[in-house]
């Protein structure tokens, strides 16, 4: 260890740049895969500084690609770096920057949604859910369309405690399209307040820490890209089963300009509807009349709280779906229409 009692600090040995890796490997973007890569080292840099100090880390990459992210990674004296990346065509150039980092490198060819991070690092760093965070971070900038179901996947995973939460409250910076991030850190009474803000923020303390122009991406997408950061509350603000809170906050934004009691009515099969949401509104305290984007999460508390204690006294109305009712409804009315028609012939 050196005097200033800081480990030796490693850094990556002069390498092709990643404009250069990528046509010495032939790694022109897929479009249909929505592959956008980040050129620019000071901006993977940034991110990689934004997700908090790497030293001696444990640290999981979701779809590194041509590997800048990955290069700051390493350079930011992390003790291991696990990539998981899904394009064969990637693992060439992932290799090259792992002969340059002996040991610090592992590249697994697979799918980050069905890849077991749990089992990835050592046990010694798994840390109580009080206490700090464990030096384990999952960093990524992937495809928008994989980054969504993602984080949501992830959500749950941080309200069970497993998966990459197995460690503790492991901290994720990843990107997204501008507006999901914007959604993400919604406040009370804002446009953009919706299911993923209350999703996020009732299980993490979420800060959207910049944004990326999408010209800084090759190819450019359509949109700008939002760097999030989630660290894992210690209490959630929510203390029922993630499914549950799902349901309620689904129900509540699903007609998003009306009122709020529109949307909850939607928990209740329709014999019931209105006294059952009358009684929900009323014990949870919440004024029928707010629109969805202005319930506070104490609102969404007790509406959770609330419907788990009338699911309890009712345990037929937690499977109650109202669209799966209005299907069934439809293809009835739709039989009567056919047995009519062959009738007429
Ligand atoms: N992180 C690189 C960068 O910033 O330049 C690449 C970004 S590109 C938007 C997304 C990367 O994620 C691609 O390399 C793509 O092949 C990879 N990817 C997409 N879906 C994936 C999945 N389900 N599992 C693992 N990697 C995936």
């Amino acid at each position: 260890m050196a005097a200033s009692g800081k480990l030796s600090t490693f850094r990556l040995p002069p390498l092709p740049t990643i404009r250069e890796i990528i046509k010495l490997f032939r790694l022109r973007a897929v479009k249909q895969l929505s592959q956008n890569f980040l050129l620019d080292l000071r901006l993977t840099d940034k991110i990689v500084r934004k997700a908090g100090d790497l030293t001696d880390a444990h640290v999981y990459e979701v779809g590194p690609g041509p590997g800048g992210i990955t290069r700051s990674i390493l350079n930011a004296n992390v003790a291991e770096l696990l990539v998981v990346e899904k394009d064969t065509r990637f693992i060439p150039g992932l290799q090259m920057l792992s002969d340059a980092a002996p040991g610090k490198l592992r590249i697994v060819h697979g799918d980050v949604l069905t890849f077991k991070v749990e089992k990835a690092f050592p046990e010694s760093l798994k840390r109580p859910w009080e206490d700090d965070p464990p030096n384990v971070h999952i960093i990524g900038n992937l495809p928008f369309s994989v980054s969504t179901p993602l984080i949501i996947k992830w959500l749950e995973s941080a309200s069970h405690r497993d998966g990459p939460f197995a460690y503790g409250r492991t901290r994720m910076t990843l990107t997204f399209q501008k507006e999901v991030a914007e959604r993400l850190v919604a406040t009370t009474g804002s446009k953009q307040r919706s299911r993923l803000s209350i999703m996020a923020q009732y299980l993490c303390d979420v800060k959207h820490i910049f944004t990326i122009p999408g010209q800084a991406f090759i190819p450019k997408p359509e949109v700008d890209v939002g760097v999030v950061h989630f660290t894992p509350l210690t209490q959630p603000k929510i203390e029922q089963p993630f499914k549950l809170v799902e349901k309620v906050v689904q129900n509540a934004f699903q007609f998003r300009r009306k009122y709020c009691h529109h949307g909850l009515g939607m928990l209740f099969p329709e014999a019931q509807r209105l006294e059952s949401t009358g009684r929900l509104l009323q014990l949870a305290d919440v004024d029928p009349t707010l629109r969805p984007c202005h319930l506070s999460l104490l609102h969404f508390k007790s509406l959770c709280d609330i419907y788990r204690k009338m699911c309890d006294e009712d345990p037929q109305l937690f499977a109650y779906n109202f669209r799966e009712e209005l299907r069934q409804r439809k293809s009835k009315n739709q039989n009567k229409d056919d047995n009519r028609e062959s009738c007429r012939l």
